[in-house]
């Protein structure tokens, strides 16, 4: 049975989408199948593994609001091993139409992914930079969330909402959620903001901040455009060896 993995924070832009999808690819190397769920309108995941149509009929939009099975809409990636079910424009009108569905409506990706769960060893969930009814949709599937933030000031903001958020989810829809860890991105390990940024978060999080913290690093924002996880586009690089440290210590963590 899959564990399935949010990648969630209310803040834009901190590293969510890159780390989901770059960790899933070290992990799927690893010889794992791992399936990545793009719930951002954005799709920004969906892009980052190839997939930049973004006007098929087989999308998470179709699997939240119509009667397309999970395991119909899901593609297979250029990586081993590494799966989507992608994104579209339209996902944007599904937290309307999920907000019409009196009863259950923060279940339907939890219900829908039943279909796939004893397929995958993990399913990676990438969250919009909201707090709306496709984040908690996402949370409500997971057993568990990571927490990508961005190593600057008032890297903290706003997550005490989103902390609060997981408690709920926690409370009403599904017990077994934890917060798996919390990674550090855009770090400057040579600047003293970036370590009194550390100090703070580590002091909210403690021991489940990663060692591991991810270097700002310009072959991470350019993989993208490329279609390709930076495993495939530059492994050398740093931002790479970063994330292929992470996938270890994600593994080690979560005893797989
Ligand atoms: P959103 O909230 O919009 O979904 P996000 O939290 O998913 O954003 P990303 O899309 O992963 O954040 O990253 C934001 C931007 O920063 C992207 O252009 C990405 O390529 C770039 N980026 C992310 N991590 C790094 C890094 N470590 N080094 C350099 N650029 C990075
Ligand atoms: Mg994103």
């Amino acid at each position: 049975m899959a564990k399935v993995i949010a990648f969630s924070n209310q803040k834009g832009g901190v590293g969510k989408t890159t780390t989901c999808v770059n960790l899933a690819a070290y992990v799927a190397a690893k010889g794992y199948r791992v399936l990545v769920v793009d719930m951002d309108p954005q799709g920004n995941a969906s892009s980052a593994m190839g997939f930049f149509e973004r006007k098929e009929k087989s999308s998470v939009y179709e699997v939240l609001t119509d009667d397309l099975d999970a395991a119909a809409a899901v593609k297979e990636t250029e990586t081993d091993g590494l799966f989507a079910i992608t994104s579209s424009s339209d996902l944007a009108g599904a937290e309307l139409e999920l907000a019409q569905v009196m009863i259950g409506r923060e279940r339907v990706l939890d219900e829908k992914l039943a279909g796939v769960r004893e397929k995958f060893d993990f399913v990676f969930i990438d969250c919009p930079p909201s707090l709306g009814l496709l984040t908690v949709n996402a949370l409500a599937a997971s057993d568990g969330v990571v927490v990508p933030i961005q190593c600057e000031y008032f890297a903290l903001e706003g997550l005490s909402q989103m902390m609060n958020t997981v408690k709920l989810v926690k409370k009403f829809l599904r017990p077994a959620i934890e917060v798996e860890g919390v990674v550090i991105t855009l770090y400057d390990g040579r600047s003293k903001l970036s370590k009194g940024v550390v100090a703070e978060i580590e002091k909210v999080f403690g021991s489940k901040v990663y060692n591991t913290k991810i270097p700002r690093n310009v072959r991470l924002a350019e993989a993208p455009s490329y279609g390709k996880p930076v495993a495939q586009y530059d492994p050398k690089c740093a931002g790479a060896q970063a994330y292929e440290k992470l996938s270890e210590e994600f593994l080690q963590r979560i005893n797989k």
